[in-house]
This record gives structure tokens, C-alpha cells and sequence, in this order.
């Protein structure tokens, strides 16, 4: 039977799924030979079996017996003794990093014979009764259930009665007090004291960390990240080293580079005569890593080399969580860190760089969603003026909103639809749903490393932190900031994480370094080279082409600056929107007099509108989409018809005009528009519309070739689900080819049909017996597979199905690949069965997300149309994809 428990310096590769993040790391650091504090790990196979069973599985304990007794011996010290105990800190970690999402217990085995013991071997009293009020705090929150706050309140109250200067200052005998104060307020809430033995102590702090992967915010943070469930943490027991031994100890944290921008240099935080969470809480602000270099240098040169021996085995970003003992440095984490979307370009670049990774592999390290960020707009500095308040730049990005004052009140607003930013003291885990409802996060404490800025930064959301002298009223709902109002709950505000400012009002927001640069501005910027050489690493590598979506000259320009290399979909319902929808009107319910000049206007008007896109496209593929929109879309509305008629027959003067054109739209009228009179079947059904737009096409193409310009024209048909909807189509299309050439010479052009139902992805087959090329319309064809209409579906009960977890995103946004994506798989294999080379596109917006583009390269589509700016995420993550 294998062990449930794992010692850290057990041979062989950690696994990461069994011993969990900071498990596997652990052991991997004491392989390197890095200074880690002895210890095993619980995996969490064990968690899964209490998860399923309710209780610890057979085996268990007596693993745990022995890998107990080997720390015992590997330390000279014993759980419990009276003359040198052993103290232990009990520490979650699952296989995904969930930072400060669970629970961890440290100084356990104190109890009132060793803390005599710690306080004798020491020689420093007020040390172990520090520790011993560090424990009975942690295990009254976490094992027993005691509110932070009533501890909160317990300490100001000690405090205050000694009249000392906050908890630091308190001494020996005023942390006995709280000691015995803190157990006495576990006995009332809990009805349950600190237990006095070490092994029960260790024993319930097993259980609290497994029970802790079910807390409510662990499992938060899990939807959010898409973790599952089901997976469960492991636990660590791991001797204690203290960093609160006075002024020679002290604990941090610190980071390889820096996980704002990327850049090398000393990143990280560091409080003196601290132990454990005293940094990450932001409870007391730490000093800059750099300082350590003045307070104890051979610790600082030994934290750099330890740094560089884990970035070049990691060959990434690493974060690190260190304390330092009476001078002595340990590790007590390492992962490869968080970062934000322009520090993941950044490093990735430079690593390759460095030689320390290759292209390809910097390509996996960024992603489209990474890139979709650095496009976004930022604050305009010009035209905000002075900020109300700063502090750091601890997430990048823009955002506005009206202020919070706490996560509840985030949630419920942000479920209306307000956009909201989260002001706090300091963020913890349990703030965790007011940020991931807020646009912005800003807190009075805390560092770059604090909670706030790690999982802000993880999330894309955009945070300023530690902004001094702010403080937060929750009894008046306002904000001061030294001293001086500054806003109340409700006031809008302009958040710029990348600056740290924090600006009354709403303000405007300008292009950033990326978008300018994409567009042809010149920046000298390492994020921009970084973006640069990943781009075209992924431009070299993709084996699928990118298009863009757009309609008017300047959009395909824009998209041809952003790397497209044609259009993929030009929609021509949309040239038919305001004024212009009588044209359609009167084609549909004219008279045939009205019907012929309606005809001709809108081949006048087409023709020019295509010239404009076949000149901008400059001889690349265009793909033009015959009239998709249903009927009714162009007709006047009905009730609003009825009404007008109904008013003039009661004024005695009936409008027979009118009258007539109610008629004709009630016999137009559907109870089922979205799958009515549209795409192949108006073409069908009014032949000489399809005649109209493809003669202003090949007319336009025609003009083009006479002015000597190139172009690549493609006419696609919409809605089709059989080949002889098709087959009917481009009869029609040959007449006005036909034409043109008998007057103008023969233009070529090539015949497509759009993929969008579920008949049709069956049938490919045989669609393209006459098809040129198809395009996969993942959009309709989700609706259309699923039954289930897009325009209604997000609002009625999408959101429901997302909190019962039925769904984990919409599949309106990522493509369903066991439904939607299976019937899509199906059109490819049976479009290339009858021909082989012919080209399948994805138009849509699957095409631009990154979640579904690797999918869609993995089924061999041609290429992707999206959106124009979507256009270098979709050759960003077509690049990830070919890797
Ligand atoms: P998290 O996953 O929330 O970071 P950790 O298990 O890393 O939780 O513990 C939180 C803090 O407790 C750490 O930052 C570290 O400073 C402190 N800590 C953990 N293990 C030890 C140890 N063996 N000795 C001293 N302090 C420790
Ligand atoms: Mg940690
Ligand atoms: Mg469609």
C-alpha cells in the first residue's frame, strides 16, 4: 500500500497532484540543497478519501507516527517534551496555487509546560509567550471556529489596559494575559479550550487544513479559477523556525524579478521580528526587500544566490517566502509566482533572451487572455489632473466606479449591474467575492505582496495598495485620507493600478503602449519588444491564417495594422441598418415598380461599399455574406402599423397606402423570426436580392481590375443546411456573374456557405460537392445545437446555470467542444473528405477566445475571423497552439 505521508527529503521527483504546490516545492528545495526546515507532507490522496468518506483513511495515523518520530530524531527535539519540545507549523497546499485560501496553523506543541520550556532554551520570555498567543489565536480561528474579530477586539482591549503602543509593545507579562484571555474566550465561544496536548493539537489542526479546502472561500476562489473540487490539499508538518526571536529575526517575502512589470532588481518585502503571516496580512508595512542589505547582509547575499539557483532551475519567475532565524536564513515556499499580463511578456522575452528558455516555450508562458489585457485602455494622466489619493501600482489596468466599502456590498451591487471599486484597509481571503465583483481594488495597507496585489495581479484586476494615512469609516461609510474626507461609499472614482493613482470622478481613458504601438505608433518600451517577439514568434509558428470580421474600410485597416491577412466576414445586413432598411422593406412589400428601383439602388450602393472594402483588403480574400438578417429586422413593426392605421380609420380619412403595407407586413409576419425568412432561404425566396448584391460585388470587382488594383473576392452564403439551398444560390450568383462578364469580362470570385446549423455540419459532405470554401458560424450554430437563443439565454437563466455550476462558461464565449465542437470536427473531416484542400474558416466570436481558439487549430480549420482588435490575440494564441 503506498503512504499517505511523504517526507521532504524522500527521494525521486515530487508529484505535484500528491503532495501539492508548496509539498512538491518543498521537497524539490531541499533536493537543490536550499536551508528548509525539516518536515513531511499529509498528500492528498488522504484529503480526497476524508472528502468521500468522512474520515481519515486506515493508514493514515500510523504514517504520520512515523514520519513524526523521524523529525523528532532528525531535530533532537520532541512533540510535547518539557525540557525541548518540538514546535510545528501545519500548513495547507493544494496542487493549484490558492494563495491564502486555506488555512495554516503554526507553534504548535506549545502548551503551559513548553512555553516555559521554549521561553528557558531561548532565553527570551517574551518570544515564546508571542508564540504561545500566535498559536492559541490561529488554532481558536481556524480549529475552533473563534471570529477573528472577537480576537481583534481581545488584543486592543489588552493593549489598551497596558497602556502600550499596539501588540508589538506589549511584553512577556502582557502576552500571558492575552494567552489566558484568548484560551477563555475560546472556552465561551466555542466551548472549548486550546487542548493541552500536542499530539490533540496537531491531530485537529490535520483535520482544520483538509476541512479548510471546503471553506467558503476556498471554493470561491476555485470557481473563479476554474479549479475543481474535487482534487483536495495536501498538509505539511514542518518544524517551526521563528523569525519574531527580536531585531537579528525577521520574515519576507520576495520575488525573482518583478511581478508588476518584469524587470530585474530586488523585489520583495521584509519585516523585522516577525513571525509567519505578520508580512503577507499587511497588517504592519514591511520595508523594502533592499533594506535587508543594510540590516543583515550576509542573509541578503545568501537570499540573492538561493533567488538565482531557483529562477534557473524553475527557468521562470519564482516567489519566495522566507524567515530569518538569530541570522540564519530559511525557506519556507517557493512557486513559480503570479504575475501581471506585462510582466508575463516581459519575462518571458528576456528569458529567451538569457538563454534560459526558448521561443516556444516563451509562447506557452503568455496568453491571449494576458494580451486582450495589455490592449485595454488605461487612465488619461493628462486630463485626470491631480490624484485624490496614491499608493502603489500593485495590478495594472483602468477602471471607475462608485466606491465599496465591503466585499458584501460589492457583490450586491455588482450583481445590478454597477460597476464597483472595493475600497479596504487591507484585504484577506475573505474578501475574495467583493474583488472578483469589483472593477478595481484599493487598500490603505500592504505591500506589493500583500493579498490584495497577488490576487489582484492574478486576476487582471486592477489594484492600487497601501495608500498611506487612507482610512475607512464602515460606521459612516466614508473614506479620509490623513485625516481629510476623501469620498463616501456611493462617489465615483478612476482607479489606474499601473500608476497607483486613484482619482475623484470619472475620467477618461487613452490607448495603451500596446494598442498605440499596434497601431503604428513607435515605442521604445520593453513590453512593447516583448510583445513584438512573441507575436512574430507566433506569426512564425501558426499553421492557421487570421482574418477579421468588419464592414467598413477603416475597420479592415485597423485589422490589416493588427496582422490580419483578409476578411473573413463582411456582414451586409449591415449596411442595410437606420435609413437604409427601406431598401430591403421595398424589395420584400413593394410594388413591382417599387421593387425594380429599390433593387437598383441598392446594387448602386452595395457596389460602392465594396469597392471601398476590396481597395482597403488590397488583394486579399474578402469574404462578402449575402443578406443573413431575418425579415422582419427590415419591416416596419407591426403593432406600431396597426395602430397608425386603426387612429387614421377613426379620424374618418383611412389611409389605403397604408392600409395595404399593414397587410403585407401581417402576411411577412413570423412567430419565429431567428429561424424564419433569413439568410438561404430569403435568398431563396427573393432570388433577385442574391442577383442585386452579388452584381454589386462583381461590379466593384470589376472596377478594381480596371484600375489595375488586385483583389480576392469570396461571396458566402448564409443559414444553408442543404446542399441544394446551395446548389438553388448559386444558380442565382452565375446569372449576375454571367452577366457582368458578357459586359465587363468575366470576374473571378469563389462560392462559400457558412457552417452555422447543425444539418449542415453533418452534411458537409455534400455541401462541399459545391462549396469552395465554408466558414464555420459557431455563434448560430451554438444557438441552434444547444436550442437555446443567445440574445435571451444570458439574461433569463445562463447566470443560473453558472452558479449551479451546470455550466462552467457560456458557451456563447467558449465554445462547447462536446457538443458544438464535435459537430464542427465533423464538418471539417466531411467538407475534406470531398475535397480535400478546401478551405474552412471560423467567423464568430469563438474565433476570437482564447480558450477556444487551440481547439479550433486542433480541429484544422484554415483560419480565424474575429473581431479586428481581437485580431492579434487570435495570432497570439494560433501560435500557442502550433507549439
Ligand atoms: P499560505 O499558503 O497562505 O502562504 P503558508 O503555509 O505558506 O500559508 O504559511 C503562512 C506563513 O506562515 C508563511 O508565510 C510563513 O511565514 C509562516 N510559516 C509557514 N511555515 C513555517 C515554519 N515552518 N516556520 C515558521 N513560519 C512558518
Ligand atoms: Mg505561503
Ligand atoms: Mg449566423
Amino acid at each position: 500500500m503506498t503512504s499517505y505521508v511523504h517526507s521532504f527529503d524522500a527521494p525521486g521527483t515530487p508529484d505535484r497532484d500528491l503532495l501539492g504546490g508548496k509539498g512538491a516545492e518543498l521537497a524539490r528545495m531541499v533536493q537543490l540543497g536550499l536551508p528548509v526546515p525539516p518536515g513531511f507532507t499529509i498528500t492528498t490522496a488522504a484529503c480526497r478519501q476524508v472528502l468521500e468518506h468522512g474520515r481519515r483513511p486506515a493508514g493514515m495515523a500510523g504514517d504520520v507516527e512515523h514520519q513524526l518520530a523521524l523529525l523528532e530524531d532528525r531535530t533532537g527535539l520532541v512533540l510535547g517534551d518539557p525540557e525541548r519540545p518540538l514546535l510545528l507549523a501545519v500548513r495547507s497546499g493544494a496542487a493549484s496555487s490558492m494563495p491564502g485560501m486555506m488555512d495554516t496553523i503554526l507553534d504548535i506543541g506549545l502548551n503551559d509546560e513548553t512555553v516555559l520550556a521554549v521561553a528557558r532554551i531561548s532565553g527570551d520570555e517574551r518570544f515564546a509567550w508571542d508564540c504561545y498567543r500566535r498559536l492559541v489565536q490561529m488554532f481558536g480561528e481556524t480549529v475552533l471556529g473563534v471570529a477573528a474579530a472577537r480576537f481583534a477586539a481581545l488584543t486592543a482591549t489588552v493593549v489598551a489596559e497596558r497602556g502600550v503602543d499596539g501588540l508589538p509593545a506589549l511584553d512577556a507579562d502582557g502576552l500571558r494575559d492575552l494567552v489566558e484571555r484568548g484560551r477563555a474566550l475560546c472556552q465561551e465561544v466555542a466551548g472549548r479550550d486550546l487542548p493541552q496536548d500536542p499530539r490533540e493539537q496537531l491531530d485537529l489542526a490535520i483535520d482544520a487544513v483538509f476541512a479548510s479546502w471546503q471553506g467558503e472561500r476556498a471554493r470561491v476562489y476555485r470557481r473563479r479559477f476554474g479549479i475543481p473540487d474535487h482534487l483536495g490539499t495536501a498538509v505539511n508538518v514542518q518544524a517551526m523556525v521563528f523569525g519574531n526571536r527580536g531585531a537579528t529575526s525577521g520574515s519576507g517575502v520576495a520575488f525573482t524579478r518583478d511581478p508588476a512589470t518584469g524587470a530585474l532588481g530586488d523585489y520583495g518585502e521584509y519585516l523585522a521580528d516577525a513571525q509567519g503571516e505578520d508580512v503577507v496580512s499587511g497588517a504592519r508595512t514591511a520595508v523594502p526587500l533592499a533594506r535587508l542589505r543594510e540590516i543583515d547582509l550576509p542573509s541578503y547575499r545568501r537570499l540573492r544566490s538561493i533567488l538565482s539557483t531557483l529562477e534557473h532551475h524553475y527557468r521562470d519567475l519564482c516567489d519566495i517566502e522566507f524567515t530569518i532565524e538569530d541570522g540564519r536564513l530559511w525557506i519556507l515556499q517557493t512557486r513559480v509566482g503570479k504575475r501581471s499580463p506585462a510582466a508575463a511578456f516581459r519575462i518571458a522575452a528576456d528569458l529567451v533572451e538569457e538563454g534560459m528558455i526558448t521561443d516556444d516555450e516563451a509562447l506557452v508562458r503568455v496568453s491571449g487572455d494576458q494580451l486582450t489585457q495589455l490592449m485595454f485602455p488605461q487612465l488619461d494622466a493628462g486630463s485626470a489632473g491631480r490624484p485624490a489619493a496614491v499608493g502603489l501600482a500593485a495590478s495594472p489596468g483602468a477602471a471607475v466606479g462608485r466606491v465599496v466599502l465591503d466585499s458584501a456590498t460589492a457583490v450586491t451591487l455588482a450583481a445590478r449591474g454597477e460597476d464597483v471599486v472595493l475600497v479596504r484597509p487591507e484585504t484577506r481571503a475573505d474578501d475574495l467575492p467583493g474583488m472578483v465583483a469589483a472593477r478595481a481594488v484599493v487598500t490603505a495597507r500592504g505591500g506589493r505582496t500583500s493579498h490584495a496585489a497577488v490576487v489582484a495581479r492574478g486576476m487582471g484586476l486592477p489594484a492600487v495598495c497601501g495608500v498611506e494615512g487612507l482610512e475607512i469609516d464602515l460606521a459612516s461609510r466614508r473614506v479620509s485620507l490623513a485625516g481629510h474626507r476623501l469620498f463616501a461609499e456611493g462617489d465615483v472614482v478612476s482607479v489606474d493600478g499601473g500608476t497607483g493613482r486613484v482619482y475623484h470622478g470619472h475620467h477618461r481613458t487613452v490607448p495603451s503602449e500596446v494598442t498605440r504601438w499596434l497601431d503604428g505608433e513607435a515605442i521604445d518600451s520593453p513590453l512593447v519588444s516583448a510583445v513584438e517577439r512573441l507575436l512574430a514568434h507566433a506569426d512564425r509558428t501558426r499553421r492557421v491564417g487570421v482574418r477579421a470580421n468588419a464592414e467598413s474600410g477603416h475597420d479592415i485597416a485597423r485589422a490589416l495594422r493588427y496582422g490580419a491577412e483578409g476578411v473573413g466576414l463582411v456582414r451586409t445586413e449591415h449596411m442595410f441598418l437606420g435609413d437604409r432598411r427601406t431598401y430591403v422593406e421595398r424589395v420584400l412589400i413593394g410594388t413591382d415598380a417599387e421593387r425594380e428601383a429599390a433593387l437598383r439602388e441598392l446594387t448602386a450602393l452595395q457596389r460602392e461599399s465594396f469597392a471601398v472594402l476590396l481597395a482597403a483588403a488590397d488583394g486579399r480574400p474578402v469574404t462578402i455574406r449575402l443578406l443573413d438578417a431575418p425579415a422582419h429586422e427590415f419591416l416596419p413593426d407591426l403593432t406600431d402599423l396597426a395602430v397608425r392605421v386603426a387612429t387614421a380609420a377613426a379620424r374618418g380619412c383611412p389611409d389605403e397606402a397604408l392600409q395595404a403595407r399593414l397587410a403585407a407586413v401581417r402576411r411577412h409576419h413570423e412567430a419565429n423570426p431567428m429561424t424564419g425568412l433569413r439568410g438561404v432561404r430569403l435568398a431563396i425566396v427573393r432570388p433577385e436580392l442574391v442577383v442585386a448584391q452579388a452584381l454589386a460585388a462583381f461590379e466593384a470587382a470589376a472596377d478594381a481590375r480596371d484600375r489595375g488594383r488586385a483583389f480576392d473576392l469570396e461571396l458566402m452564403v448564409p443559414m444553408v443546411s442543404s446542399v441544394e439551398e446551395l446548389t438553388a444560390v448559386a444558380r442565382s450568383v452565375a446569372r449576375a456573374a454571367d452577366d457582368v462578364a458578357t459586359r465587363r469580362g468575366r470576374v473571378t470570385y469563389r462560392l462559400g456557405a457558412m457552417v452555422e446549423t447543425p444539418r449542415a455540419a453533418v452534411t458537409a459532405a455534400r455541401i462541399a460537392e459545391v462549396a469552395g470554401f465554408v466558414s464555420l458560424g459557431t455563434n448560430d450554430l451554438t444557438q441552434l445545437t444547444w436550442g437555446l437563443s443567445r440574445d435571451d439565454a444570458e439574461r433569463s437563466f445562463l447566470p443560473r446555470y453558472l452558479d449551479e455550476g451546470l455550466l462552467r462558461v457560456s458557451p456563447f464565449a467558449t465554445l462547447d467542444q462536446e457538443g458544438v465542437g464535435e459537430l464542427a470536427a465533423r464538418a471539417v473531416v466531411g467538407a475534406r473528405r470531398t475535397r480535400p484542400g478546401i478551405p474552412v474558416g471560423v467567423c464568430g466570436e469563438h474565433a476570437g477566445d482564447p480558450a477556444s481558439i487551440g481547439f479550433l487549430a486542433g480541429i484544422g480549420v484554415t483560419y480565424l475571423s474575429c473581431s479586428p482588435f481581437r485580431v492579434p490575440v487570435a495570432r497570439l494564441e494560433a501560435g500557442r497552439a502550433a507549439v
